[in-house]
Parts: C-alpha cells; sequence; structure tokens
C-alpha cells in the first residue's frame, strides 16, 4: 500500500491549491485499495452487487442445435437447386418434446421454435412460406443451409469465460447466471460507508430553526447517493465544529465504515483545528481543487478507512461526490470494469461565461426540439448553495479545464444524471 506522499511525489505540477481535477482523481484511484471479502448469496439478491469469482460456463447454452423459428426442419441437400421440392412429412418436433428418429432423404418435420433439431436436419423453413397438404410440404427454391437454426453452445460454451469478477450484476448478468443453472452467485461483500455533516448553523429536519440556522441537507443528499450506489450506510448526524466532537466522530466513523465521508468545515476560514486533528489521525491532504463548484476538499485515510472531506456547500457536495467519491467507491467496493460516466456531445443552446483554468460543472437540462435534435441549457442560477439548480438539472454541462466562454451553438460535453443519481 503505498503512502499519499509517494503518490502525489508521481504527480507533475503538483499543486494542492490550484489541483487539476484529473490529477485529483488520480491520487484518489492510486491510493484506495478494494474490498476482497466475499459472501456466496441468493442469485436474486445479486441484483447490483459486485461479481466476486469469474464465472466460467459449465454448460452449452443452448444444450442442442434448436430452431429459430415455427416452419419445417429438412435436409437442405434434399431440395432441388432450382424450382420447388416436394417432402414427406415424418412427424414432428416441439420445445420440450423432441423428435425422436433420424429424418431420412425426402424427409421433412413439423418444428417448432426451441424445439431440438431432429438428427439428420441442418436446416428450417418458415411455415409462411410452405404449402402442406397431407403428408406433402412443398418447399420452395432459393432456402439457404443452416437457416433459422440455433447451434448448441452459441450463447454460451462449455469452459468459456462467461463474466469476470468485479463487474456489476445486471438484469442481464442475473439471466446469463441463471441460464447456466445458479440459484446462488459470489459477490463481494457491500460497501460500508459513514457520513455526517458538519457546522455549528446545522439544525435537523422536524425541528423549528433558530435564526441563523439552515436546516441540513447534505445528509440527504448523502443518503441519497450513497443508497443509489449500493453501500450500507452508517448515518451519524450533525457534529458541532469542536475538536473533540469531531475526533470523537472521525474515530468511531474510521473504526466502522470503510469509507468516511463528512460535509462542511473543509474551508480555508474552518480548516486549521481539522488540519491539525486529520494530520494526528490519519493521512489526510487538503486540496482547493480547479474546479467550480467545489473547490476545498480533503482526501487520503484514517485508519484503514478512505475519508473524503466534502465541502458545506449543498451543490458542491452533490458535484465533488459525482467526480471524485462515486467512482473511488465503486473501485473500492471491487468494480474492475470502467465506471467513468460517460460525456456525449451535444451542442450548447446559451452563452456560458467561462475563464480557461478550471472545470466547471454547469447545472443544465438536456432537451429534444421539434426537429428530435438534443441540445442542453444551464439552468438559472449557478451558486454552489443553489440546491435547486440540480433539482431543475437532468445533466451537468462540463466545461473542460483549458476551455474559455460558450456561445450559442457552440458542442459542450454533457453528463446525464439519469442512471448516475
Ligand atoms: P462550510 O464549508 O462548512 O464553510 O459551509 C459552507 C456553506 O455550506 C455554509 O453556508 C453552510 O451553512 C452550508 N452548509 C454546510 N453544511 C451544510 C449542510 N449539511 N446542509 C446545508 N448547508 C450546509
Ligand atoms: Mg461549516
Amino acid at each position: 500500500m503505498k503512502s499519499l506522499i509517494e503518490i502525489i511525489g508521481c504527480i507533475d505540477d503538483y499543486d494542492p491549491d490550484a489541483l487539476a481535477v484529473d490529477q485529483a482523481r488520480a491520487v484518489v484511484r492510486a491510493f484506495i485499495t478494494p474490498v476482497t471479502t466475499n459472501e456466496r448469496i441468493a442469485l436474486r439478491a445479486g441484483l447490483g452487487r459486485v461479481l466476486g469469482e469469474d464465472i466460467v460456463s459449465t454448460l452449452d447454452v443452448p444444450a442442442h442445435d434448436n430452431s429459430a423459428m415455427d416452419g419445417y426442419a429438412l435436409r437442405h441437400a434434399d431440395l432441388n437447386a432450382e424450382g420447388e421440392t416436394v417432402l414427406r412429412l415424418a412427424g414432428s418436433a416441439f420445445a420440450g418434446r423432441r423428435f425422436d428418429a433420424a429424418i431420412g432423404p425426402g424427409e421433412c418435420v413439423r418444428i417448432m421454435t426451441g424445439a431440438v433439431m431432429p438428427d439428420g436436419a441442418d436446416t428450417v423453413v418458415i411455415q409462411e412460406i410452405v404449402q402442406a397438404e397431407g403428408n406433402e410440404v412443398r418447399v420452395p427454391a432459393g432456402q439457404k443451409r443452416g437457416q433459422n437454426r440455433r447451434l448448441a453452445g452459441e450463447d454460451l460454451a462449455v469452459g468459456k469465460a462467461v463474466l469476470r469478477a468485479g463487474r456489476s450484476i445486471g438484469p442481464a448478468e442475473l439471466g446469463l447466471l441463471a441460464s447456466l443453472g445458479m440459484a446462488e452467485v459470489t459477490v463481494r461483500r457491500r460497501l460500508r460507508v459513514a457520513f455526517f455533516s458538519t457546522g455549528d448553523e446545522l439544525s435537523q429536519v422536524g425541528t423549528p430553526l433558530a435564526p441563523g440556522q439552515v436546516y441540513d441537507s447534505n445528509r440527504y443528499t448523502l443518503y441519497g447517493m450513497l443508497t443509489r450506489l449500493g453501500c450500507d450506510i452508517i448515518d451519524m448526524g450533525v457534529v458541532r465544529d469542536d475538536p473533540a466532537s469531531l475526533e470523537r466522530a472521525l474515530k468511531t466513523a474510521a473504526a466502522d465504515a470503510d469509507a468516511v465521508i463528512t460535509s462542511g468545515g473543509v474551508s480555508v476560514g474552518e480548516a486549521d483545528f481539522i488540519r491539525e486533528l486529520l494530520s494526528r489521525l490519519g493521512e489526510v491532504v487538503f486540496w482547493k481543487i480547479a474546479m467550480k463548484p467545489g473547490r476545498p476538499m480533503a482526501f487520503g485515510r484514517i485508519g484503514s478507512a478512505s475519508f473524503f472531506g466534502l465541502p458545506g456547500n449543498p451543490v458542491a457536495v452533490m458535484v465533488t461526490f459525482y467526480q471524485f467519491v462515486r467512482e473511488s467507491l465503486l473501485v473500492l467496493s471491487g468494480r474492475t470494469d470502467d465506471c467513468a460516466l460517460p460525456l456525449l456531445r451535444v451542442p450548447c443552446t446559451a452563452a456560458i461565461r467561462k475563464n480557461p483554468g478550471r472545470t466547471e460543472f454547469q447545472r443544465g437540462t438536456l432537451s429534444r426540439d421539434a426537429q428530435g435534435q438534443w441540445s442542453a441549457c444551464p439552468t438559472g442560477a449557478q451558486g454552489s448553495g443553489v440546491l435547486r439548480s440540480m433539482a431543475e438539472a437532468n445533466c451537468f454541462i462540463v466545461l473542460e479545464h483549458e476551455r474559455g466562454p460558450v456561445k450559442p451553438g457552440d458542442l459542450v460535453q454533457v453528463q446525464l444524471f439519469d442512471g448516475l443519481v
């Protein structure tokens, strides 16, 4: 396990007071150590979990050659190259009930979708183009050898690597595991994430608001984001801005959890005693990231838990979560596939002021005009305290580090909330 100092030492132009978003991401990625403990659970309970072992097929799926259509199974060699062919109907094959004999020269078998191909037959002709009368079946010219036949092992072949450990189990993976007959699946244990809000001004929902207080909303956005990510959560409430309470909370959180997330208390005015505290409890760096919103952030490790000290402003909490914490927690939980959020390029309908030298995450709406053309537009007020901008938006408009102002019609990159929140 590398120390934070060693990792940071490998980064060119490391400046904690003006750290590029990509540099911060690289440090976070390099520092975290994924969970490796597995548990075996019922197949359906595996939905959304991280696969804990490689899956190698023990079966051919399908187990036999079978028909892809309702029609007639025949031997392609029996068909006349030109003009129709008259074949003799020898019997029928249904899904789950096969035709037991082999078909001989000039014979065919009525076959249903999914039924096992009779021995000798290599081709299926769909019923709609065949003329059947009594035991006579007339097949028109122009049939291709092997048409409408699914081959044994076409989906999965014995010995084939089907799924790799470290990928997320979605509906398709559940079905694939079921098609191998697996009633249970081995998954990584769930990640335990502890979080709390800091601030003397914070009030709890359901209680009256005293003058100068604000309701603690960050614990609710964090609850939502962590729950959707599939973490086991430990909600530690609000902790006052005093060193003894914070020390107690951080120690408890780190002892119980794989990751600890706090909001507030990392901005310049407040950071001094937290900085001193964290340097005693673990290895933590303080960053001013070249991004908007969400500049101040602390990152490191307390005991064996990863630590993310997020800013206090409600929008900054969500942006830093999605840009740094989300992927880190996925890697920590054992994911080995690429978990980065896709960026799509669309025209922007409005001008946006922007200076080169920081990455901006504007809240935007992606919508479609009457011609079906997608475009993005920033939602109104973009202040980092305006949580409404997140609720009104359906995407981030991501303006890259080097980029200057945006003119209407310029292409911008967007990151969709759907599937992410
Ligand atoms: P801080 O980073 O602690 O200086 O907080 C920055 C701003 O975010 C202040 O206006 C705080 O009142 C606000 N804030 C901090 N924590 C929360 C919270 N949990 N819920 C809502 N607003 C918060
Ligand atoms: Mg504060």
